[in-house]
């Protein structure tokens, strides 16, 4: 099974909160907004991204507003 592999993105399609990694690079881009163009990679001009969406790493946060104020872990 994949379902723990990471999604892979392309530049100019809308992602949600979280962290993208060049796929060239390495750069990391972090995303904060929802519904946000993804821009190429600054470093390289990479057009693809491995996806770590917020959603993935913290469970309880399901907003953009969570991915910005994320809740405090109990
Ligand atoms: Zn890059």
């Amino acid at each position: 099974m994949t379902a723990e592999e990471p999604q892979k993105v392309k530049a100019g399609e809308k992602v949600g909160p979280g962290t993208y990694v060049c796929i060239d690079c390495g750069r990391e881009l972090k995303v904060t907004e929802a519904e946000k163009d993804l821009v190429k990679c600054p470093s390289c001009a990479c057009e693809n991204y491995q996806c770590f969406p917020m959603t993935h790493i913290r469970p309880d946060i399901k907003t953009p507003e969570d991915a910005v104020h994320p809740p405090k872990r109990k």
